[in-house]
């Protein structure tokens, strides 16, 4: 780390992050079932106000870990808050000046390690909830498995509030000083250095040329796609073979392929991967227009790739020494 904020950051522990948030809804019964329901959560105290009275809630109750649901700004007020802290700067908080200052140190990553809330009671429907958030700890720099980083704790305490509380925000503290607590989230994250990007890909595996099939090769390096070519019967064949299929001759010239053709079956390769190259891979096997078919990797999307496509060979250089054709869609332009 070439820049160290540490005293920046030591001054900030025990501020509050801003101003303390009144929830926009009171705690109500639509949020709670949506909620349960999402999570799948048949508890009945959070539908049937029967079972909430025989359970001795007093009537329905929201599930305990909405809590800090109920605090939410909700998208609209992230992006609105977002728009703005581009624009003015004087509106950092005390967690965007962390964030900031750990960014500084290099620690621009960050994983979320853990969250604790304590509940102090059951929230009822048509309670307002305020909340107030302090960083309480930002720790010394770390070795991690991650990379080295800070871990940094925010407090947020949930009161229930009612409807005198203050709409000014500067006078919410000390409203909260009277008001009943109701629970707390401890909200922990890991800020570091992310480590140097993996390794480089491993080079393509390197075909094994032979007598027979080293022009194939030597006419990719010189641009050309070489087909072999029967002196005999004119029969072509690929891949390189010493003798004709058809009339045995071992007599064979070569011609140059224009490297059009249309596909005439592919695979898209999952499993298992190879290093050198990137997933899924989709490999086409392509009739050329001369009468003859070739193996051959494609740049055509895996999802869109498709039998009777017209295509078209260019030679690419990969690892700065091993040229092969690849065929692109022939769009015909
Ligand atoms: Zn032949």
């Amino acid at each position: 780390m070439s820049v160290d904020h540490s005293e920046a950051l030591a001054a900030l522990v025990g501020m509050s992050t801003g101003f303390p948030t009144v929830a926009l809804d009171l705690v109500n019964e639509p949020m709670i079932r949506h909620w349960a329901e999402a999570m799948g959560d048949t508890n009945p105290v959070y539908f049937d106000a029967v079972a909430g009275v025989t359970a001795g809630l007093g009537g329905i109750v929201a599930p305990p870990t909405m809590l800090q649901a109920w605090s939410m700004v909700g998208l609209t007020g992230t992006l609105k808050r977002e728009s703005s802290r581009g624009e003015k700067k004087d509106l950092e908080n005390a967690n965007d000046t962390m964030m900031r200052l750990l960014d500084e140190e290099g620690l621009t990553s960050v994983v979320a390690t853990n969250c604790e809330q304590e509940y102090d009671r059951p929230l009822r429907p048509g309670e307002r909830i305020a909340m107030r958030a302090t960083i309480e700890t930002i720790s010394d720099v770390k070795k991690t498995g991650l990379g080295v980083g800070r871990f940094t704790t925010s407090l947020s305490e949930f009161f229930s509030v009612d409807e005198s509380f203050p709409s000014d925000p500067s006078l919410r503290d000390a409203a909260l000083a009277k008001a009943e607590r109701v629970g707390t989230m401890r909200f922990r994250i890991l800020k570091f250095a992310p480590q140097a990007s993996a390794p480089a890909k491993p080079p393509r595996p390197k075909p094994a040329l032979t007598q027979d099939n080293a022009f194939f090769f030597e006419g990719l390096n010189e641009g050309k796609l070489l087909i072999q070519r029967c002196t005999a019967c004119a029969t072509l064949r690929h891949p390189p073979l010493p003798a004709c299929g058809k009339c045995e001759s071992l007599e064979w010239d070569t011609i140059e392929s224009k490297g059009s053709g249309e596909i005439y079956s592919f695979v898209v390769v999952h499993y298992p991967q190879v290093p050198s190259f990137d997933y899924p891979l989709p490999i086409a096997l392509v009739a050329l227009d001369e009468g003859t078919r070739i193996v051959a990797n494609v740049s055509i999307d895996p999802e869109h790739i498709a039998i009777g496509q017209r295509v078209i060979a260019r030679i690419e250089t990969f690892d700065n020494d091993l040229s092969l054709p690849v065929f692109d869609l022939d769009t015909g332009a």
